[in-house]
């Protein structure tokens, strides 16, 4: 496989940190949210140093991607999975999984108007639609979740080892205990489709800080970021439709389809997947009181393709895009957020829809059609 030394001074302008003054206006104007903002201002000089990597945020971790071809050796088995919408990694470094059993999302899953699910009387996913699998051989370890849900897409293991999913169908986020089946929190109200703070439309990707507050992507069909306390209550929206404007201004998106924080800078990271851009938010962690409002634009990085998921790594962010009606490529990358440099290749991926990548440069990539958990090495 070819690997792409891939330094474009487009994202190493785009990406390094902005001024105050630079500010784009949309963003001044966000937080959407019951937190009232403070002004950019005055808060900027002392927040952003909360936000701005220090000399010690260097990673060693090597930026490069080496030829990394799909490998064909993990799992062992055959898991018969049906289209893998969500991967991640607990602290044992074993691999969670949420698939969609035999349900399919097709042209007839949804009303288009309404975003409701059509097929509810068909009854939840009979298979098991967790399963964790053993980081050496892929063997399934334990399986959960069936009878449950409707139609899977995000999965994330926090901190703590808890999972947290969520359904598109349902329009709802899950977080479950280690090693349990009942979700321990359910947010939002189940099969209705909204823009409250009680309901989401096809939420996308949950990111979990250690103190518990969450963000969540929503989604498919809203255009927000929406924060909740540790106890599921809501905090704060922000971000609003890109409503087709070229260029997308800051803060607005077009399917934020994954989210994921740096959060010894405070950052929370959204892939914008149609937008074809990744931008970064201060997310205003409540144990950095420097921090600047959550919402407030801090960064992005442009032109990088359909980003479908990104994780962060070090103060990398690693992503995959996946091809669409623009030349976008099924690529791995990986972003440095402190330099902007990038690079790019391409393994062998077919149609990934969401990664997570391990602390020793492993990545596993969910793919639909086929419909497969695959690993690759940086
Ligand atoms: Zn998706």
């Amino acid at each position: 496989m070819k690997t792409t030394r891939f330094i474009i001074s487009l994202f190493t302008v785009s990406i390094l940190y902005v001024s105050a003054a630079k500010l784009p206006s949309p963003v001044a104007q966000a937080p959407n949210s019951g937190e009232a903002p403070a002004p950019v201002e005055e808060g900027f000089e002392a927040s952003d140093e909360s936000v701005r990597p220090g000399a010690s945020a260097a990673s060693d971790f090597d930026i490069a991607l080496q030829d990394s071809p799909v490998s064909n050796k993990w799992p062992a088995e055959d898991l018969k999975l049906g289209q893998v919408a969500g991967v991640d990694i607990d602290s044992r470094g074993n691999v969670h999984v949420f698939h969609r059993g035999s349900r399919v999302w097709d042209q007839n899953s949804f009303n288009e108007d309404t975003n409701r699910f059509r097929l509810a009387s068909e009854g939840a996913i009979k298979e098991s639609t967790h399963l964790v699998l053993d980081k050496k051989t892929g063997t399934v370890l334990q399986k959960y979740g069936a009878n449950r849900f409707y139609m899977p897409h995000g999965l994330t293991v926090d901190s703590f080892d808890n999972v947290w999913l969520t359904d598109v169908a349902l329009h709802q986020i899950f977080k479950i205990a280690p090693g349990k089946d009942e979700p321990s929190l359910t947010i939002c109200e189940a099969f209705v489709p909204g823009s409250d703070s009680n309901h989401f439309c096809k939420p996308t990707s949950v990111a979990v800080a250690k103190g518990g507050e969450f963000f969540v992507a929503d989604g498919y069909c809203n255009s927000r970021i929406v924060k909740f306390s540790a106890d599921g209550k809501y905090m704060l929206e922000f971000g609003k439709s890109s409503n087709g404007v070229y260029p997308p201004p800051a803060g607005t998106f077009s399917v934020p389809h994954s989210v994921t924080l740096v959060e010894d800078w405070n950052l929370l990271c959204v892939a914008d997947r149609e937008n074809e851009r990744i931008q970064c938010f201060s997310a205003g962690l409540r144990h950095d009181p420097r921090a600047l409002p959550a919402g407030t634009f801090i960064k992005k990085a442009d032109g990088l393709g359909r980003v479908y998921a990104i994780d962060n790594l070090n103060h990398y962010l690693v992503g995959v895009t996946n091809a669409g009606l623009t030349n976008s490529k099924r690529q791995l990358f990986v972003v440095d957020l402190e330099s902007g440099e990038s690079r790019v290749s391409e393994p062998g991926l077919e149609n990934p829809h969401d990664l997570a990548a391990a602390e020793d440069g492993t990545i596993y990539v969910a793919e639909i059609g086929p419909n497969r958990i695959v690993r690759v090495h940086l």
